[in-house]
Formats: C-alpha cells, structure tokens, sequence
C-alpha cells in the first residue's frame, strides 16, 4: 500500500520493535549531499568512478581528485538531519537491530548511531592501496590544496556538490599525493564500482535480517544490487518491508507498506512516542 501519512509507518514501527534499517541517500538530501539518482532511480548526472579506471590510469585518478578537493568542502561540511537523529533515538530505544547504510557521509555515527554498518565505505578515510595505510581525507585535503593551489583557488560558483562539474577544465597538470608510507597509490576508502563490498559486512547484514522482526527502508531507491539484496533476502524470509522514500523503488512490488514523502518530513514525526 502507498501512503503519505506518518501514522502508517508508525503502526508499522510498533507492530515490528526489532528491525532491519537500510538507509540510502536520500536521507541525506536534506544535508546538501545531492541524491544521483531522480525519482525513477536513474542516473541525473555522471555515474560514478570505475575501480579499474581509477587504478590503472592516472588521468582518472587527476580528475578524481580535482573534483573532490572542491566536493569536500561542501561534502566534509555536512551536518545530520532529524531523520538521521530519528533513527538515532530508535537505535537507543532498542528499536534497531542493525542500521546498514549505502551512504559513505559517516552521517548516522555523527548522529550518534552506534550499530552502523557502512556498506560502501566512508569517504572521510583515505586508504593506500599498496600498504593500507589509513589516513582522514581532512588531512588529504591540506596536502592537496597545497599541491594545486590554482584548483584550490577555483571558486564559488561551483554548486554545492561532492561531484561538481569541472568537465571543460584540463586535469593533466592536477598534482595527485601518493601514500606518506610507501608511495602507493591513495584511494577514498568507499567501494567503486567494479569493486565489491567487503564480505564482513554483507554477511552482517544477512545476520540481521535474520534476527529483526521486519525491515525498513528510508530513502534508497534499491537500484543498485548491494542494497536490493537484502530487501529479496527479508522477503523470502517472510519478513515485512516498509520504505520510505520518495519515488519507485525497486523492491515495490515486495513491499508491505510504501510511504512516498521526503525522509525528513516523515521519519521524525513517525517515531513520536516511541523513541
Ligand atoms: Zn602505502
């Protein structure tokens, strides 16, 4: 069924005290982290860097990294938003068995979220690919406004957004830091794609949709398989799925309830009284 109302996904809330959360990015819309994909689950701007890509040819890495010294600022500078901390307060209610997230902002743990699983990574670490050696994407970003100080200096017109869009510029003169350690090559510490999710984590999640009474689903429209999984796997387990999010979902024809609203006019007002 498809509703607006916030009651609805609070009778589903109380009806279920124990779930399975998947949160995609459309929970953080409301923290100026734009959503790539529109209401249809289609791409509105340039799909993201391939693996391969990034690894093998040092154009890609140039771009890459141009284009995330001016995304970070806005990027490193986003704050949660009342649906991050209405599931926060679920989490303390003992209403949440695992919240796993497709996003890579770290926004649910700044939150206070504690039982997290970031399923793509987190883009505020910085991982070597030869050493493994980690370091905070803040300390990067020094190193990398320094090196390019003509980038850094590029200016404000650009829309707030992790990804902008520098297509006209030339990145072929863009300095790109190596690893302190060992002069490897760095690499934001989220999953590309043509790389797959670490195992750990996906088995966390399975475990948790064993264990929850039902699943809900807040602002990820499911397109991508690393998240549609989990929906198919509660299904088939005969447990209830609730989304939240506004548009189709992949999973729409699995669902027992559908609330089709922005998460942060819903969520908060949802969880009223019991967390
Ligand atoms: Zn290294």
């Amino acid at each position: 069924m498809d509703s607006a109302d916030p009651k609805r996904l609070t009778d589903f809330l109380t009806a279920h005290p124990r779930l399975f959360i998947l949160t995609g990015a459309g929970i953080s819309t409301d923290s100026g982290i734009p959503d790539y994909r529109d209401a249809e689950g289609a791409w509105k701007r340039s799909p993201p860097v391939q693996f391969t890509a990034f690894m093998e040819q040092l154009a890609v890495r140039q771009r890459y990294w141009a284009r995330s010294l001016i995304g970070w600022r806005y990027f490193g500078a986003a704050r949660p938003n009342a649906a991050h901390q209405a599931l926060a307060r679920l989490e303390t209610a003992g209403r949440i068995d695992l919240l796993v997230t497709q996003n890579v902002d770290g926004l649910h743990e700044q939150a206070g979220s504690h039982n997290v699983v970031d399923l793509h990574g987190r883009l505020s670490v910085v991982r070597c690919m030869s050493c493994n050696h980690r370091l905070p994407r803040a300390d990067l970003q020094f190193e990398l406004e320094t090196r390019n100080p003509r980038w850094a200096a590029l200016d404000p017109r650009v829309p707030p957004d992790a990804d902008v869009d520098l297509s006209l510029e030339d990145f072929s003169s863009f300095d790109v830091p190596a690893c302190p350690v060992c002069a490897g090559i760095l690499k934001p510490d989220v999953v590309f794609f043509g790389e797959s999710v670490p195992r750990e984590r996906v088995e966390a999640a399975f475990a948790s949709v064993k264990r929850a009474q039902a699943m809900l689903v807040v602002g990820s429209s499911l397109m991508v398989y690393s998240g549609y999984r989990f929906a198919e796997a509660a299904a088939a387990a005969g447990k209830p799925i609730a989304a939240l999010n506004l548009g189709r979902t992949r999973a729409d024809h699995l669902l027992t309830l559908k609330v089709s609203a922005p998460c942060i006019d819903v969520l908060p007002a949802s969880i009223q009284g019991l967390a």
